[in-house]
């Protein structure tokens, strides 16, 4: 048995090598390294994959989540609600534009945020902040509750940008994710679902109006001429190189999901009964960009450590709640403390997730998983009867 990856991606690159290669020579020898053919293709496929009305592609997720606050013309004294479990860029992008980010607490079953949280924070607003907008994240690849926070954010008159950083193939009630906000940022980061050779990122967008305008914030506000500018904007577009690679890994993407799928389902038949498996809700199909499961906080080191010395890497996302978080903690939240959140960091453990895991594998992580809790049975045993 080969050594199990967390994310492997030397796998794909074997299967992907000769594709890939040609399209790189193709590039090279075309020399349009920025804006070229490739990335107008890849939107196309993009567009026609999620079904949103236009894709813009970017440098990075992160870039996607600050273009679209740009486009919103987020400022100083607006709000801006975030869950506070998840990744840093989520709030950073906020604090950024020199906004307010409001943290807001989240699900523990879905670890996403909570429309109740969500409702505490705009009523405890403080008065000098406007409340502008909220930025959803489908942690792990699980959609967001979106028919009820677009009920909440209708209600309060804010608009939704969808973090999907990690649940870029994703479903909610058989829409595809890209199309469950008016915007949508992604990233393709090498261990995201859908990743390049290095930094990428998208925006998906549902709104006629919008296109237009991140196109040209992501080329330094550019207007139809290149040296025209009609906006205060970034440079953060996506590599030709990067577009190319993009192309290939979305031929493949839907297999992939697929074999992801089959994976969540088989860590979900054989764990559930030894620890907290993710629950999916009915009318939810998850990208499983990492597989989550929760465990009691006192044996999460110990199975950390049994899965290591078993050649098994694991990880935790996250271990601290972003308003614990020293350059964050001034922001105010929906309550003192977040309570889910703030337990969640401590029972969490995302085991190895990825297409290419082998059905050997998989039985080796799901019975080191099971040895372990056995022996714990049997240790605990053992101190009651010498008690
Ligand atoms: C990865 C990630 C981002 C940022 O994407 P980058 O491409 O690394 O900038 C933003 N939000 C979430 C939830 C992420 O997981």
């Amino acid at each position: 048995m080969n050594k199990i990856q967390f994310i492997d991606l030397q796998s794909q690159r074997q299967a992907l090598k000769k594709p890939v290669s040609e399209l790189f020579d193709k590039v090279l020898t075309h020399g349009a390294f920025i804006l070229g053919p490739e990335v107008n293709q890849l939107e196309d496929d993009l567009t026609k994959y999620t079904g949103a009305l236009e894709t813009v592609t970017c440098s990075n997720g992160t870039d996607a989540l600050r273009l679209l606050l740009l486009a919103h013309n987020v400022g100083p004294g607006d709000a801006v609600f975030v869950p506070t479990f998840t990744f840093a860029s989520t709030a950073e992008v906020v604090a950024q534009s020199n906004a307010t980010p409001v943290f807001v607490d989240v699900c523990p079953d879905t670890f996403n945020i909570d429309p109740q949280s969500l409702k505490e924070a705009l009523q405890t607003l403080d008065p000098s902040l406007k409340p502008k907008g909220l930025i959803t994240v489908d942690l792990f690849g699980l959609p967001a509750n979106y028919d009820a926070l677009h009920e909440v954010a209708e209600t309060h008159g804010l608009w939704i940008v969808a973090d999907s950083a990690q649940s870029f193939g994703g479903k909610y009630k058989g829409k595809n994710v890209g199309t469950l906000a008016q915007t949508t940022a992604t990233s393709f980061f090498p261990s995201k679902p859908l990743a390049c050779y290095g930094d990428g990122g998208a925006i998906f967008t549902t709104d006629p109006k919008m296109g237009a305008l991140i196109r040209s914030l992501r080329n330094h506000g550019c207007g139809e001429d290149r040296y025209d500018h009609i906006h205060i904007g970034l440079n953060s577009r996506l590599d030709t190189l990067q577009a190319a690679v993009l192309i290939e890994k979305l031929k493949i993407f839907p297999d992939e999901l697929k074999r992801r799928h089959e994976i969540a389902n088989f860590y979900g038949e054989h764990l559930s009964h030894v620890l907290e498996v993710p629950q999916v809700p009915a009318d939810y199909d998850p990208a499983w960009g990492l597989y989550t499961v929760i465990c009691k906080p006192e044996q999460r080191e110990a199975l950390i450590e049994t899965l290591s010395n078993h050649q098994i890497p694991s990880n935790v996302y996250y271990r601290k709640p972003l308003h614990l978080q020293p350059a964050y903690a001034h922001y105010p939240r929906a309550q003192k403390q977040l309570a889910q959140a703030e337990r969640l960091v401590n029972s969490v453990l995302s085991l190895p997730m990825h297409p290419y895991i082998t059905d050997d594998q998989l039985s080796h992580i799901v019975e080191v998983v099971k040895g372990f809790y056995q022996s714990t049975k049997a240790t605990q045993k053992t101190a009651e009867a010498i008690s």
